[in-house]
């Protein structure tokens, strides 16, 4: 057995000031940043972030990292059967017509057209606490498209090393050893992730082999250096370049060559369509947002993630995942790293006519203080949490509750880390969250993988006392790991 944690560092106040100097300046200096609300493209503050790294017990981390590839095969098996996954999304459609009945609508649409390319990259991020009662990590959810803060999770984890090898955090000394706090590669991973997909495509489908990946924005993106880091890392390392277009953008500004579907951008070929875009609602009050879904898919550019991954990451499938025999049909028991897998699932129940309902119902209306309440929805500030679920429920006509998952709580460690957001410090505690990258490039076709690679990780916390742990949407922040 190994003992706990050590504490955090402790400072005084004179130190503490002089450590928030230090943090600030550095991470100003080395890209931790983001821009603020309703920012001019010149000006960026300091991303928010804890003023330590957080601990985290090792094997979990490790096991994390071991159950990356296999959750993207897990997926990956998922899209590539097609027939359960469309099923599942048109019975959502019902529930959801806005948003996951439009995306089937495109698949619908594009598959009428024709997809062209069956060759697919999916940038996952699998989310994970670590539950206090069973003392393993829960997964909070899979994330198969945008998944962001693979670059600032590289800063932080630097900025917190350079305090620590400054001296910051013990006078003159480390507190931390070297190897306790991994640094995540992430911008790297991701940009492997797309630099592989963009290699693929030239070697096969080219026409040019100067290709170019796409990003596929929001307007006004704060987190836009976020995303930058990755382009960097993708010319730097891969020696692809990459261009930038908004999502409502997207259809007047690209062109296809009809006889060859090939994509262009002015006069660049484009490999991967990598969203940074397209996963809320909000994002298509424009109806070129949708074209522009439809039209990519009918193209040769390899799109991160196609509407099939896209929808594979709907939080009813995860639901639908802790049935062992769902699972049974895209990841045998047979599998290496089943048991570790399915050991990350939380209860999860559905709220539909199924037997299952029944006692999900009687648990939302009788302990809603055990449970948070889901829509099909990506993003943040779109769940219902314990006591208001009762009240929401009966909000709504019981024929949508179809719509919404039941989740038990996870029970992450209350750690006494600190908050700095817009230069003001929050000391009332906070709670993490765990992410894992992933990259798969496979068919869709036949489900066989061409390159599934571990992609780095995240550690985002938040105040303790808010549900959510949004960090652009202002309820978190990104953090660092310290591994016991
Ligand atoms: P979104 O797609 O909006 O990111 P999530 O499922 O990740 O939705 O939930 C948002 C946040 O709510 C998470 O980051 C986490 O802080 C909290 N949360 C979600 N599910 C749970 C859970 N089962 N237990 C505890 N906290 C949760
Ligand atoms: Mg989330």
């Amino acid at each position: 057995m190994h003992s706990g944690p050590k504490e955090f560092p402790t400072l005084n106040s004179k130190e503490k000031d002089n450590l928030v100097d230090e943090l600030t300046q550095y991470g100003l200096a080395n890209g931790l940043i983001m821009y603020p609300e309703g920012f001019k493209s010149f000006e960026a503050d300091l991303a928010p972030v804890t003023i330590f790294p957080t601990p985290f017990p090792r094997s979990e981390f490790e096991k994390a990292k071991a159950l990356a590839n296999p959750f993207s095969t897990l997926y990956g098996n998922i899209v590539s059967e097609k027939k359960w996954l469309l099923n599942i999304a048109e019975e959502l459609s019902k529930f959801d017509p806005g948003f996951t009945g439009k995306l089937y609508e495109c698949y619908k649409k594009a598959k009428n057209e024709g997809i062209a390319q069956n060759v697919s990259l999916a940038l996952t991020r699998s989310d994970y606490m670590f539950d206090t009662i069973t003392k393993e990590i829960k997964q909070v959810e899979y994330n198969t498209v945008s998944v962001s803060f693979a670059g600032l999770s590289n800063k932080v984890g630097l900025a917190h090393k350079y305090l620590n090898d400054s001296g910051l955090y013990k006078y003159g000394k480390r507190y931390y050893d070297e190897a306790e706090l991994p640094i995540s590669e992430s911008p790297d991973g991701l940009a492997e992730g797309l630099g592989e997909a963009a290699r693929y495509y030239n070697n096969h489908f080219a026409d040019s082999k100067n290709t170019i990946v796409l990003f596929v924005i929001q307007p006004s993106e704060r987190n836009a250096f976020d995303q930058r880091l990755i382009e960097y890392s993708l010319l730097r390392k891969f020696d692809v370049r990459s261009k930038r277009v908004e999502l409502a953008k997207f259809t007047t500004r690209t062109k296809v060559d009809k006889e060859s579907r090939r994509l262009y951008l002015d006069n660049d070929e484009v490999s991967v369509v990598y969203y940074r875009s397209g996963y809320s609602p909000s994002e298509y009050n424009n109806e070129a947002a949708w074209d522009a879904r439809v039209l990519a898919e009918t193209t040769m550019a390899i799109k991160c993630p196609s509407l099939l991954v896209q929808l594979s990451g709907a939080k009813k499938i995860q639901q639908l995942l802790t049935n062992p025999q769902i699972l049974d049909q895209f990841y045998p028991l047979s599998s290496s790293y089943r048991k570790e897998l399915e050991s990350t699932f939380c209860k999860i129940y559905p709220l539909d006519g199924s037997d299952k309902a029944q006692t999900a119902r009687k648990l939302a209306f009788e302990h809603p203080e055990n449970y948070v309440l889901k829509p099909q929805r990506e993003g943040g500030g779109n769940n219902i949490y314990k006591e208001a679920i009762p009240g929401f429920l009966n909000s709504i006509p019981e024929s949508q509750w179809a719509g919404y998952i039941l989740m038990e709580l996870i029970h992450p460690p209350l750690e006494k880390n600190v908050l700095l957001r817009n230069g003001k410090l929050f000391s009332d505690g906070i709670v993490s969250e765990l992410g894992i990258y992933n990259s798969l490039l496979f068919d869709e076709n036949t489900g066989m993988a061409i390159k599934n690679t571990y992609g780095g990780h995240l550690l985002r916390s938040k105040i303790s006392t808010s549900n959510e742990g949004g960090v652009a949407a202002g309820y978190g922040c990104v953090d660092s790991l310290y591994l016991y």
